[in-house]
Parts: structure tokens; C-alpha cells; sequence
């Protein structure tokens, strides 16, 4: 039997890809490697996320999606799966080998609201639940899951057909277009022996991270040294918690149960990847070097799952082609950059918002063709785009600069979510407003200007800078960013919510 739709990989992306495959009236196979529940990174979930999800719900009539939209109608209608209650970012910037010290004007703080109330609040998605419950969905509405199939090649053409062994024997699977959604494992790019553009990003970086038990609140920590903490627009816990530091930074993501996602993201530049020590190891000198983060992390244990601290290698991919007439490679597979910014669940649903409008528009006609090449340069541009955002992060000499570069994700996260136009034009618009030359031009800009700040700026040069980052961004601040009186406490940034039941 031949498939319309193959899946390679059945994380959230994979499984959210077939069940609107199925909506659109096309067969699904989704093939992983792995069963769930198992545990998956990546977890902070954003404003624009809750957009695409609740547009999604509409458009393909699939209204359990609006479930996890938001914190709010995920306590109506899915409590059982672990989330965590995420109202923005926020940010704190250390020293090296000194304990943090709260400072009453907030100068090492930043704290970027998202939503108005908790009800409309993003969520840190429990990975294991969520991608169980959507592999759920997707059986629901008729998609076949193959769980525990090492894949083993890769013939054909049309039908595609892979080999693989499941339970000690071998499979075929066969299907006219072929999604690639196993990210890093990137299965169809070293099959079809595509060119890695790696070098073409900026960004460098690795990570080390795990899942833990008993790690304080940093809000508690900050109550103990007296911070102003009435002064904070939300719980600096509710949040991505961020702690920045020398070439690295921290992310800390608290679920409901109180466990939390926490890794370290150090600059590859500045930290080499040691193989040769345990990744423990790793973990422990951070701790050491940021007597702070030692504190809220003294009692810590490892949760059961993952079970052990995960070092990866560099994390940045980028393919030399991510579609062509008969397949795709989801945005995570296409490429990745950085956790930083939390681009990651957003960026997928836009992938697979656009596919899914490619499939329903053009399946079996000849505009196919013309909208893959469109999908390949609009997520490409998406992922060139991050890594600029992400990089001008990296090379921020200190807190003040790093913050003026964070307002350029704010203010294009902002302006695509109040932008996006409605359903029907998922090729018109793109993520983070890839697609706008008077952007991309703008954050080039502000790239070259950081460049030319070189090692050690004067303090003068620096607050020039931002003044220049702030006149650079004007056309696409809708949210006050940049408001000198607020002291780094911005306290509403989200697009007003429109409701789907
Ligand atoms: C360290 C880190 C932190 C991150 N933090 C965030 C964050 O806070 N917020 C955010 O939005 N994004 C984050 N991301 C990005 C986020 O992880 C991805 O956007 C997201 O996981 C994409 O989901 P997916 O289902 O498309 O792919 P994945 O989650 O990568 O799922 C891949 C699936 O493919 C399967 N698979 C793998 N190999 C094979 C194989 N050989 N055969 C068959 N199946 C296979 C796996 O079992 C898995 O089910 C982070 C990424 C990293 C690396």
C-alpha cells in the first residue's frame, strides 16, 4: 500500500503535521524510532506559538489544538498533561565568580511580560506529555503510528520507499511525500546527501542540560538578598527564567510539579566541548563559577527522566536544500540556531502552518512545485534571520547591550504576531518578519554597528548603540520597547487574544 504523506519522526512536529494531514483528506504514516512518553527538549513555548496553534484549530476543524494554546484552556481542558506557567522572559546578568547582587534601578534585570493575565499565559510544555497526547490525536483521527522502527535506507522515487526493522523484523513503508521531522537526527538530509551550510552561521554554541527536583525559586533566593521584587511586573519563575553570563548563558523552565528544565548554553568560541571530561563535570563548574545559580541548584537532584546531565555537540544545522516537489524538512530538522529566544516550538508550527497550506492548495497540481521552493527560501530566511538575532546576543559585551539586542527578537516577535495575516496567508507572511526587507536590513545594521564596537567599548559608545538600536527598530516597536522610564519592567507586550472556543 502507498501512503500520500510519510513522517519521519513523531515528536509534536511530526504528529501535529499528519493529524492536519489527515484533516486535509490525505493518508498518514508517522515512523519513529523511539515510543512515547519519552523525553524531548525544548520546551518554552510563546505568544506566537498560541496564535499559530489557535489559527491552526480553525482552519483544519481541529479544536482540541486550542488546549494548549494557552495556560488558561490548558487547565480547562487537558490538566492532566504537565505544563508550567510561562507570562514572559525574563533575565538576570551575573559575574563571573560573584555572587548576583539585585540592584534597585533593575540595571542586571530584564524582565519582558507577554501576556496580560495568567489565564492567557504561554506554557513550558512537559515534552514527554504533549508530544504523547498529540501521537494520540493523531491515532484518533486515523494517522498510523509505527513506534520502535530503526529506519535503514531509503529508496525509489515516487513512491518513495523505506526500509526499516521493527521488533526484529524488516518493514517497508512506501509514500508519495516524504516529511523529514526527526531534527537533529536530520534522517532524509544524509540520505539524499545534502550539503551542510553550517559555516554560514554565526551563531556557535553547545549546551549542557537536564531535568531536576528540588531546585529553589530564584525569586526566593532574590527575596532572601532584599530585591525589589514588588517592582517585577510577574514571578520572575513564571517565565524563561535566564541567567546571563560570561560567553554562556542559563535557562531555567519550572513545570507545575516543580520540576525543572534547566541548561547551560556556553559560546563555543569562548568554551571549547571537552569529551574528555563527564558532562557532569561541566555542569558542576558552572555552578561553581556562579555562586548564585550554586545556591538555587545546592539540593537539586536529577528528575528521573532524563535521568543524567546531556551534553550535545555544537548545536547549529542549517541544510543546503530543506524542500523540493515530493518533500520537506520541517523547520527543526531544516535547521537549528539556539535556544535562546525560544524560537523553537513557534518556528515549527509556522513550518508546518505553511505545508499544511501547501498541501491543501496544490496537492497533485502543478503549483506544488513553485510553493515548496517558496517554503525552502521563506525557512530559510526564518532560520538566517535567528541566527543574526541570536548571534548580536552572543556578542553583547555586557548587560545593558545584550538587552538593547534582546528588544530586536521583542519587537519582530511582536510586530509578526500583530501582523500575521489571518489563515489564509501562510506564504505572504514569515517568522519574525523574515520576509521584510526593511527589517532584515535593520537588524544587519544593528549587527554591523555591535561589530564595530569591538572588544572594549567605552561606556559612552555603548549607550550610543543603544540609542541607535532604538531609532533602528522604531518602525517595528509596537510595544514601548526601549521606554526609558520603566527600568527594564515591561509589563504587557502580546497581542490582544482572539478566541476560538
Ligand atoms: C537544547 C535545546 C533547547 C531548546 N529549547 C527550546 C525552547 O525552550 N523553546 C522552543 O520553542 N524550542 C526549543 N528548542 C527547539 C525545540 O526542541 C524544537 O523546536 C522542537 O523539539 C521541534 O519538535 P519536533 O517534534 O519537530 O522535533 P523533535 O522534538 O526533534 O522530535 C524528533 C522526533 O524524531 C524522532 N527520531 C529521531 N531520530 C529518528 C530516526 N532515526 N528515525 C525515526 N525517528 C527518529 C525522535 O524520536 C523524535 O520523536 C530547543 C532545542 C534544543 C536543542
Amino acid at each position: 500500500m502507498v501512503t500520500d504523506v510519510v513522517i519521519l519522526g513523531g515528536g509534536f512536529g511530526g504528529c501535529l503535521t499528519a493529524l492536519i494531514a489527515r484533516q486535509i483528506g490525505l493518508s498518514v504514516v508517522v515512523v519513529d524510532r523511539g515510543f512515547h512518553p519519552r523525553f524531548a527538549i525544548g520546551e518554552s513555548s510563546t505568544p506566537t506559538a498560541g496564535v499559530i496553534l489557535r489559527d491552526l484549530a480553525a482552519r483544519y476543524d481541529l479544536p482540541q489544538l486550542v488546549a494548549i494554546s494557552d495556560y488558561g484552556n490548558w487547565q480547562k481542558s487537558v490538566p492532566d498533561l504537565v505544563c508550567g506557567i510561562k507570562r514572559g522572559f525574563s533575565y538576570f546578568g551575573h559575574q563571573i565568580g560573584e555572587r548576583f547582587v539585585p540592584d534597585n534601578h533593575h540595571q542586571n534585570e530584564l524582565l519582558v511580560t507577554a501576556s496580560a493575565n495568567d489565564e492567557q499565559s504561554d506554557t513550558h510544555w512537559l515534552r514527554a506529555d504533549v508530544d504523547s497526547w498529540m501521537a494520540e490525536q493523531a491515532q484518533v483521527q486515523g494517522v498510523e503510528v509505527l513506534e520502535r522502527v530503526e529506519l535503514t535506507g531509503l529508496s525509489g522515487v515516487d513512491p518513495w520507499v523505506l526500509q526499516g526493522v521493527q521488533a526484529g523484523r524488516t518493514i517497508e513503508v512506501r509514500g508519495h511525500f516524504l516529511v523529514d521531522a526527526t531534527g537533529a537526527a536530520s534522517l532524509l538530509p544524509k540520505w539524499l546527501s545534502l550539503r551542510s551550510m553550517r559555516d554560514c552561521l554565526r551563531t556557535q554554541s553547545w549546551a549542557v542540560f537536564s531535568h531536576f527536583h528540588g531546585v529553589t525559586c530564584w525569586h526566593e533566593w532574590l527575596r532572601g538578598q532584599h530585591a525589589t521584587l514588588h517592582e517585577h511586573p510577574f514571578c520572575c519563575d513564571h517565565a524563561a527564567l535566564h541567567h546571563w553570563l560570561d560567553a554562556a548563558w542559563m535557562w531555567n523552565l519550572r513545570f507545575q510539579d516543580e520540576r525543572v528544565s534547566a541548561g547551560f548554553v556556553m559560546d563555543l568560541r569562548r568554551h571549547e566541548i571537552d569529551r574528555r571530561r563527564a558532562p557532569r563535570d561541566d555542569w558542576e563548574s558552572m555552578l561553581e563559577r556562579y555562586p548564585a545559580i550554586g545556591d538555587v541548584f545546592a539540593d537539586a537532584q536529577l528528575a528521573e527522566l532524563p535521568g543524567s546531565i546531556i551534553r550535545t555537540s555544537r548545536l547549529q544545522r542549517l541544510w543546503g536544500k530543506l524542500a523540493d516537489l515530493d518533500w520537506a524538512l520541517l523547520p527543526h530538522t531544516a535547521g537549528f540556531i539556539d535556544p535562546l529566544h525560544s524560537t523553537g516550538i513557534a518556528h515549527t508550527l509556522c513550518g508546518i502552518e505553511r505545508l499544511a497550506a501547501a498541501w491543501s492548495e496544490c496537492w497533485g497540481q502543478s503549483g506544488m512545485a513553485e510553493k515548496m521552493a517558496d517554503y525552502d527560501r521563506i525557512v530559510r530566511s526564518e532560520l538566517l534571520l535567528i541566527d543574526q538575532l541570536v548571534s548580536n546576543c552572543y556578542d553583547a559585551p555586557d548587560f545593558s547591550t545584550l538587552t538593547a539586542c534582546a528588544m530586536l527578537y521583542f519587537a519582530a516577535a511582536t510586530t509578526y504576531e500583530r501582523q500575521r495575516p489571518a489563515q489564509s496567508a501562510a506564504f505572504e507572511s514569515a517568522f519574525l518578519c523574515a520576509n521584510s526587507v526593511a527589517w532584515r536590513q535593520a537588524v544587519a545594521t544593528v549587527s554591523d554597528w555591535l561589530q564595530r564596537l569591538g572588544a572594549s567599548p567605552s561606556p559612552s559608545e555603548l549607550r550610543l548603540f543603544e540609542q541607535r538600536v532604538a531609532v533602528a527598530i522604531r518602525p517595528f516597536n509596537q510595544v514601548g520597547l526601549f521606554a526609558a522610564d520603566i527600568m527594564n519592567m515591561y509589563r504587557h507586550t502580546a497581542a490582544p487574544v482572539s478566541r476560538h472556543a
